[in-house]
């Protein structure tokens, strides 16, 4: 009886690698036509001050609207748009879109006055694009959006030490916008490098927010923390979940917040519902 289980269990894994190859394949012939189909769509997670109340900033996240697979996450897609030139059209169009949105609410929030930034992911084979550096400097001119305001994530773990990647973050930083490595800690960047980077802002890995529970050994996002401060990075912590990992936060003197304890990513139309109409004008 147990052989029996254990070859359907055998079974039942194949059968679930067969589809998930087969998703992948199929995925990889429907992203071709996607973007022309519009079917990629941005939303959008706050980031708030140490309150947990105000709208300090917004994450934009891509997702795809599969017309018969449905909503489909980047961790599933952007990897495959990789390994072509397709993801540096795809990052353009992120770019462009996120600009056009934060134009639209700049004018209709009035969020002139108060720091308040939208930072968009890019993928480090971005940094190959020739033309990135023009196309953010034309985007962010086009839509009129105050550089400062205009945050470039790069994840660690993503990020290749060549002098060209360097080279290019440098011209980056100095079209004005800010540069922040995503996900903290859990990459293989050295940190004798770090400062070799254009940095502003570290964005702490949920892994270290999470592990701060009551009774849990909180020592590593205490040290992570102390790291980023005393080399004076801004400090974003990411996948806040529970209030005592927020509260640990602001002891923590973290300058965002970011997380489903404030919010889960929302889509424009939410965002605006739930955030930006009930947030005071300044
Ligand atoms: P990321 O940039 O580190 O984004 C944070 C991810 O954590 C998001 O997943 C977000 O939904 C999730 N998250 C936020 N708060 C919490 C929380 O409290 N708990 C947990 N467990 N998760 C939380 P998402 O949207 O699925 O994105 C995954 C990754 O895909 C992103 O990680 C980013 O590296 C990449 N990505 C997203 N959009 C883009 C894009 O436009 N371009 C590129 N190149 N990569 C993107
Ligand atoms: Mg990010
Ligand atoms: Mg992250
Ligand atoms: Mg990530």
């Amino acid at each position: 009886r147990a052989k029996g289980a254990g070859r359907g269990q055998a079974q039942y894994y194949s059968r679930d690698f067969h589809e998930q190859i087969e998703k992948r394949a199929r995925l990889e012939s429907d992203l071709v036509n996607a973007l022309e189909k519009q079917q990629f769509v941005l939303h959008y997670q706050p980031q708030v001050d140490r309150d947990g109340k105000k709208l300090i900033g917004i994450e934009a996240l891509i997702r795809w609207q599969h017309p018969e697979l449905g909503m489909i996450p980047p961790d599933e897609f952007i990897s495959i748009a990789e390994e072509s030139n397709f993801i540096n059209e795809l990052g353009r169009w992120v770019i462009k879109s996120a600009c056009a949105q934060f134009r639209v609410w700049l004018d209709e929030f009035a969020l002139t006055d108060i720091s308040f930034s939208v930072a968009v992911n890019l993928s480090a084979k971005q940094l190959k694009d020739k033309g990135l550096i023009d196309y953010c400097r034309t985007c962010i001119e086009h839509y009129c959006i105050p550089a400062n305001r205009f945050e470039l994530e790069l994840t660690e773990s993503n990020l290749v030490t060549s002098l060209e990647a360097v080279d290019t973050l440098n011209e980056l930083a100095n079209i004005g916008v800010e540069l922040a490595l995503d996900d903290f800690g859990t990459g293989y960047s050295s940190l004798s490098h770090l400062k070799d980077y254009p940095f502003t802002i570290l964005k702490i890995d949920k892994m270290f927010v999470q592990s701060a529970e009551s009774g849990q050994d909180d020592s590593m996002l205490k040290a992570v923390c102390a790291f980023a401060k005393s080399l004076n990075y801004k400090t974003v912590a990411e996948g806040i979940e529970t209030a005592y990992q927020h509260k640990m936060c602001v002891d923590l003197e973290v300058d965002r917040l970011q997380g489903f304890y404030f919010s889960k990513p929302l889509a424009a139309s939410e965002l605006k519902q739930q955030w930006l109409l009930g947030q005071d004008k300044v």
